[in-house]
């Protein structure tokens, strides 16, 4: 039997390499877990059927010798990643039959590898949202209380790496999509910087702003795939190679925000639980300083509607999608689209329209651009006073199921994500601890898992998994 629950990617390398079993016995044993687990979850929309074939393949890579880091490891790859032949739907209806024609330039990279895909992970309709509630294939539950969303966007992969249904996972982050469910679900999540992993094949969300990363149970597996995926691509003009700056890998001057977390709307015990891992870091010999960070939420939106509503402008039923007959060409769109995209992909593809129309361009779109490039410069400045911020990931544990019935109070959410995005520096969540569920008697001796974030300066990621490997070597003791 493989001790799932505490196997980490080094761990699973070193036994895989010693021969004390085959990628094919480590597949098979996420396959039997998925299989009891999956249909309640609903972290996988799909569970590959060649999955064992994949590890035979790994297999004979190791037998040969040809051992690279991810060789045998078993990944589950979220819905929006595109892997030729396979269907990649965006957990959107539009995308239903959409069979990806080519490799994501991240699976691309894995292949070589030859690390084993699992299957394909839920998510809200085209990285839409925050709890995969907007999934057009049903919510994805959270392994540590079934009432309660995993997060989102990146649901279904987070679930899945903390109910021992995949041992890693790859996921998006436009906003906040891989570092909050990753909180809500107790597991490890990292936002790279802007452009440092191709994105190449992942659907836009907002071109601006979209990351792909790894989710995993360690800051040292995160590292593990961060360097596997990593790296400048001629097929992602954004893309560079962000190694080899100066940076202060040692750095021990963290900015936290104060006012910012002081706010209203954030849970007391987040609240709590941030203090204390504040503490920790005292301990551990990191400096704390009060610095100022503005709330961002308006200018993501803006930005993140005027990107949406352009991106998915390309599914119209005719090129991509589901086409649906009306009286006219007109009519198709209007069917196709009206039929085939879930409420929070109109609600933002109308919005977006709008922010960028004639006459709002300017009050919108145009400024919003502008204070975006005050902020990156804010941040530079910032980051010539201090090595890295720290903030709660979320303001709030995860949520009950369909109880967040208005857009704006999900939107709230990522006041504390979403600036990462807009600057286009490296950002990860790490558990931070649990609080207990005390509302409701039922639920008595439950625990939701808490996290925290930390940005650091572009091209920074060692600074992070740095300080991360602390911070959860002294959480862990
Ligand atoms: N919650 C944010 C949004 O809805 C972030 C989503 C994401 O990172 N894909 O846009």
């Amino acid at each position: 039997m493989i001790d799932l629950k505490s196997l980490t990617i080094k761990e699973a390398r070193k036994k895989l390499d010693e021969k004390e079993f085959s990628a094919v016995e480590l597949a098979q044993a996420y396959l039997d877990e998925i299989k009891k687990k999956n249909k309640e979850l609903n972290a996988y929309l799909e569970v590959f059927d060649d999955v064992l074939q994949q590890a035979k393949v790994a297999d004979a890579m190791i037998a040969k010798g040809e051992l690279k880091a991810l060789t045998g490891i078993p990944i589950a790859i979220k819905d929006n990643i595109l892997i030729k032949g396979r269907i990649a739907s965006s957990a959107s209806k539009i995308l239903e039959n959409y069979v990806a024609s080519y490799d994501a330039t991240v699976i691309a990279k894995l292949k070589e590898q030859g690390a084993v895909f699992l299957g394909r992970t839920n998510m809200d309709e085209f990285a839409l949202g925050g709890s995969t509630e907007n999934s057009a294939y049903g919510v994805t539950k959270n392994p540590h209380d079934t009432a309660r969303v995993s997060g989102g966007t990146s649901g279904g992969s987070a679930a899945s790496v903390a109910s021992d249904m995949s041992l890693c996972a790859l996921g998006s982050d436009t906003g906040g999509s891989i570092r909050e469910p990753s909180a809500f679900c107790g597991v490890v999540g990292l936002k790279p910087t802007y452009g440092a992993v191709s994105r190449s094949g992942l659907m836009a969300a907002t071109s601006s702003f979209d990351c792909i990363g790894p989710i995993t149970k360690t800051v040292e597996d995160a590292q593990i795939i961060f360097d596997a995926i990593k790296g400048e691509d001629k097929l992602d003009s954004t893309s560079h190679f962000s190694q080899g700056r100066s940076l202060r890998k040692e750095g021990k001057r963290i900015g936290v925000p104060w006012d910012l977390i002081n706010q209203e709307g954030i849970d007391p015990k987040v609240k709590e639980n941030f203090q204390q891992a504040v503490k920790n870091l005292e301990s551990l010999g990191y400096e704390i300083k009060d610095i100022k960070l503005p709330n961002c939420l308006a200018l993501y939106y803006i930005i993140n509607f005027a990107e949406v509503s352009t991106n998915l402008a390309r599914f119209d039923g005719v090129r991509y999608g589901a086409h649906k007959d009306g009286k006219n060409l007109l009519g198709d769109y209007l069917l196709s689209r009206g039929t085939g995209f879930g409420k929070e992909s109109r609600r933002r593809i109308l919005l977006g329209a709008y922010v960028l129309s004639a006459g709002y361009y300017d009050a919108y779109y145009g400024k919003a651009q502008k204070v975006r490039e005050a902020l990156k410069q804010e941040f530079k400045e910032l980051f010539s006073t201090i090595d890295l911020i720290l903030t709660p990931t979320s303001p709030i544990p995860a949520w009950k199921i369909g109880e967040k019935s208005d857009p704006l109070s999900m939107y709230l959410v990522d006041i504390f994500t979403c600036t990462a995005n807009i600057v286009g520096v490296p950002a990860i969540s790490l558990p931070s601890g649990f609080m207990d569920i005390e509302s409701l008697p039922a639920q008595a001796g439950k625990k939701l898992p808490l996290g925290i974030q930390f940005m650091a300066p572009h091209g920074g990621e060692e600074s992070l998994f740095d300080v991360g490997k602390k911070f959860e070597g002294d959480f862990l003791g």
